[in-house]
């Protein structure tokens, strides 16, 4: 974040114009190929399209901010690693982004999915989701998820807890029913990525640990009860990871449980799930691995951990979030005020703010990611500006894109995009400073759909009593 100094205090030779990784482009109106989904050109008039829709066809049927999903793109992604994983269950992680519209999306490209709610849950089955398909997470699952769980037939339940392997045994118990489970372990793996997407370290709350001996412990507790089908272990070690090695640990300390859980107790677990976190590029600096490359890696990596043991071969499986919804999806944003800030003596920022933010995008706030944008809605003949792109809330760490070369001639009125934005937006998206949520179209052969539609005030407001619906004052679409 930027400080205002006191004139003086700091150098403009030590002020970096721009982050190192982050290139003048010789053409501000080019796009980086790896940052954009598949079907997305910027057209002769200078307007980018995707899905054969222009950009501001869009805006202007549903207004801005929105988010677009590409759906040619998000099933080759999904199919890329269904192909990849040939042998594998590919589990896509439900939590990145979920609709009833992208459940069929996923179940045609070959997949399962993941939820973490019981709400998530009711989505994907309310969009044909094959309940053996799913796989439930959660780290304080209540009564009533578990009970729909069992009840609507989910093919795993992750268990995460001593208490909850205890409250599941009896719900099935109830019904006479037996659950498929994984247990969720950490693994005591310092991903490499920021703290709070790093799951696998000892203190966090997900998992049981192996170092400590819960998690041999979980298995014990689930392979004696009648009610729980153990079926294996479960190990996600964090996300936006781009390097191997830190699921090479977790491969080895499973597999090492895996085979002591076999020694004390004659009980040989079928399953192993890696977890997802396979990193995307958000900016020309992130370089992603092929779900290839990723596929072979893993897979020589479990075989040689299996053969060192000498136990056999688990049934295996993944589940990535954000590589299959996070390239096909575009967040749009119309700007609303540019300034220059002077930062320091001589030397400006500019800030350009959009109408939208933190609320529909808390990624740059919560994890300091990055981003990259550009002026979706028309060609300039002007020179790359370093911009930082804000958003519209009330507090001075609501940055969508913090450093990005913009066109100099940027207005008020331009439309931005911002790539890679399809996973963990809507999803996490807030009501902060009662923002609507924006909403998520998807675009494909020249068509636009509707995945979800813009909140309305009626909906927003309807929550406080206090407010009287019949007299709402006419608000725009667009104002917020
Ligand atoms: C979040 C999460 C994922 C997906 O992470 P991505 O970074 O989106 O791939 C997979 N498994 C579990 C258990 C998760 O919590």
């Amino acid at each position: 974040m930027t400080h205002m100094h006191v004139a003086g205090s700091i150098h403009a030779d030590t002020l970096t114009p721009a982050p190192k990784w982050l290139q003048v482009p010789a053409d501000v109106n080019r796009l980086e190929t790896k940052l954009w989904s598949s079907t997305v050109r910027r057209g002769e008039d200078g307007v980018l399209r995707v899905g054969r829709v222009a950009v501001t066809e869009i805006a202007e049927q549903v207004g801005t901010p929105a988010y677009v999903i590409d759906e040619v793109d998000f099933r080759a992604r999904a199919r890329a690693y269904a192909d990849a994983f040939a042998g594998w269950d590919v589990y896509y992680a439900g939590k990145s982004f979920l609709a009833a519209g992208v459940v069929g999306w996923v179940a045609e490209e070959g997949l399962c999915l993941d939820v973490c709610s019981g709400n998530e849950l009711i989505v994907a089955l309310a969009g044909g989701m094959d309940p053996a398909r799913i796989g439930l997470h959660g780290n304080n699952k209540s009564v009533a998820e578990l009970e729909l769980a069992v009840d609507s037939g989910v093919g795993r339940i992750i268990v995460d807890s001593l208490t909850e392997i205890d409250r599941l045994a009896e719900i099935c118990a109830q019904r006479q029913k037996r659950a498929k489970v994984l247990v969720r372990v950490t693994a005591g793996v310092e991903a490499h990525t920021h703290e709070y997407i790093a799951t696998a370290h000892e203190d966090q709350k997900f998992g049981l640990s192996i170092s400590g001996g819960q998690a041999l412990a979980a298995l014990r507790r689930c392979a004696e009860n009648p009610h729980l089908d153990l079926r294996g272990i479960h190990s996600h070690i964090g996300s936006q990871i781009f390097e191997t090695a830190g699921f090479e640990v977790a491969i080895r300390r499973t597999l090492e449980l895996h085979k002591q859980l076999a020694e004390d107790t004659s009980v040989t677990l079928p399953e192993l799930d890696l977890g997802g976190g396979f990193g995307i590029a958000y900016t020309s600096a992130d370089t992603p691995r092929s779900p290839e490359y990723l596929a072979g890696a893993l897979q020589s990596l479990v075989a040689r951990e299996c053969r060192g043991l000498e136990i056999e071969m688990p049934h295996l499986s993944i589940e990535p979030g954000r590589a299959i919804s996070g390239p096909p999806g575009m967040a749009l944003y119309t700007v609303g005020t540019v300034k220059q800030v002077e930062v320091a003596p001589e030397a400006f920022r500019c800030y350009v703010s959009v109408d939208g933010g933190m609320s529909d995008n808390i990624r740059p706030a919560l994890y300091g990611s990055e981003y990259s944008a550009t002026v979706a809605d028309r060609r300039s003949e002007a020179g790359p500006m370093l911009c930082r792109v804000v958003g519209k809330h009330c507090e001075s760490g609501d940055i969508l894109v913090r450093d990005e070369f913009l066109p100099a001639d940027i207005a008020p009125g331009d439309l931005i995009a911002v790539p890679a934005a399809g996973a963990y937006s809507r999803s996490m998206a807030s009501n902060y400073n009662h923002a609507l949520r924006p909403p998520v179209v998807s675009v494909r052969d020249g068509k636009v759909r509707t995945l979800i539609r813009r909140e309305t005030l009626a909906d927003l407001l309807g929550l406080d009593p206090g407010v009287d619906l019949a007299n709402l004052p006419a608000v725009e679409r667009n104002d917020r």
